[in-house]
């Protein structure tokens, strides 16, 4: 009998580990690297949200909470969806966690057997597929590469549902790629999931605030309200109030899922951090302004990157709607040799060869389940992209 568990042990290892391993490496020796792996905001919590935490703590509120949340930050929630997402919700359906993860994680855990389904789109969040893996259940991947400007079609999803499909998770705006439905191809995906009522939706929306070109945010339930009985819409404050480490993740859906996480949380983290929760009632209750002025930096930041990768690199890249990461293809270079005489077969020797000879770090496309491509984080400042594109511009032309 050995002593880790089975569970653990259909769980795989982060794949992007090795990279950002290597880069601390190299940057403990001395070198100069630029990460741009990681997908986190550059900035700080704002002031105004600082300041809440800071009288949360100085006024006692450093207790046990109701394991769903504090009322206060369930009506900040409700209000939220209903203000942004025209979701017709009260605060009896909404449910905080430990961030955006822990949403995903106990709403999985507390719903899948094994040989239930959940169809993944490809590329995917590399922890879709281990979360549903480690609840037993089996991830269909169904693909939503570039051809379909990396969303899933309708006739894709149609095909990946089976009698055993529990779920549909759903990204958007989109990590890895940046891509984000609109409400149009969100109807597309309703109308297939109306002719299969036991699938429920799990959407992921961390990066609704980062939509560009003026374009609006979308999101199923508010698309197609019949299906909010089978909704789950997850949100959180860490992409969008660039509040990554205080773990504050929110959701609405059907009461009775709720009551199962509350439940599954209850034997767990039983609450999400008391001083975190009265933070996250100011970001969604204060000023809002400031994020139309990150949205600007961050969509002048994509515009500059997107067109430094396409600018003769043998690279593609699709100019993504949200998030801040974009997703180019290198299929073009690969089977070459860089300039440094690695021999460039797949998209993870295209990213360690980037790194060993130039310092930039990023992520392939395989850790997300399609090679060919990696993933850029422009959370990062101008001058660290500017000199990033640079040195893949020059990486690239040395490739023959
Ligand atoms: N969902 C997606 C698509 C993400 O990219 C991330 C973070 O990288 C999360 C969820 C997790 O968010 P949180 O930090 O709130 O757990």
């Amino acid at each position: 009998m050995g002593f880790l568990s089975e569970a653990l042990g259909r769980v795989a290892p982060s794949a992007t580990v090795a990279i950002s391993q290597k880069a601390r490496v190299m940057a403990a020796e001395g070198k100069d690297i630029i990460a741009l792996s990681a997908g986190e905001p550059d900035f700080n919590t704002p002031e105004h949200v600082r300041d809440a935490a800071k009288r949360a703590m100085d006024a006692g509120k450093t207790r046990y909470t109701n394991v769903d949340g504090i009322a206060e930050l369930k009506e900040a929630v409700a209000a939220k969806f209903r203000r942004d997402n025209g979701l017709d919700v009260t605060a009896a359906d909404c449910f905080v966690g430990s961030g955006g993860k822990q949403i995903i994680f106990n709403a999985l855990m507390a719903t899948l057997n094994p040989g239930d389904e959940v169809v993944v789109p490809v590329p995917y969040w590399v922890s879709y597929p281990e979360i549903v893996r480690l609840c037993g259940a089996e991830p269909v991947f169904a693909v939503a590469d570039a051809s379909t400007g990396f969303k899933l079609a309708p006739e894709a999803l149609e095909a990946a549902i089976s009698e055993k499909t529990k779920w549909l998770i759903l990204n958007t705006p989109s990590n890895p790629t940046g891509a984000a439905y609109s409400a149009e191809e969100l109807k597309g995906l309703a109308e297939v999931l109306m002719r299969h009522p036991h699938v429920h939706i799990l959407t992921d929306d961390i990066y609704e605030v980062l939509v560009y070109d003026g374009k609006s945010f979308a999101t199923i339930a508010q698309v197609e309200p019949e299906l909010q009985a089978r909704t789950l819409t997850m949100n959180g404050v860490s992409k969008s109030h660039a509040m990554t480490g205080w773990r504050i993740g929110y959701c609405t859906g059907p009461k009775p899922l709720l009551a199962a996480m509350t439940k599954l949380q209850s034997q767990s983290t039983t609450n999400a951090s008391s001083i975190s929760q009265w933070a996250a009632v100011e970001a969604l209750n204060g000023p809002q302004e400031f994020l139309a002025e990150w949205r600007e930096v961050f969509q002048a930041r994509r515009d500059m990157v997107v067109a430094g990768l396409n600018a003769n690199t043998g690279l593609d890249c699709l100019t993504p709607e949200g998030a801040f990461y974009v997703f180019p293809s290198c299929q073009r270079l690969l089977g070459k040799t860089s300039a440094g005489g690695t021999k460039l077969d797949t998209d993870e020797d295209f990213v360690m060869a980037l790194l060993e000879e130039t310092g930039v770090a990023l992520v392939h496309g395989t850790a997300f389940g399609l090679p060919g491509h990696f993933r850029l984080s422009y959370a990062a400042s101008n001058a660290e992209l500017e000199e990033a594109v640079k040195r893949i511009q020059q990486f690239c032309a040395g490739i023959n």
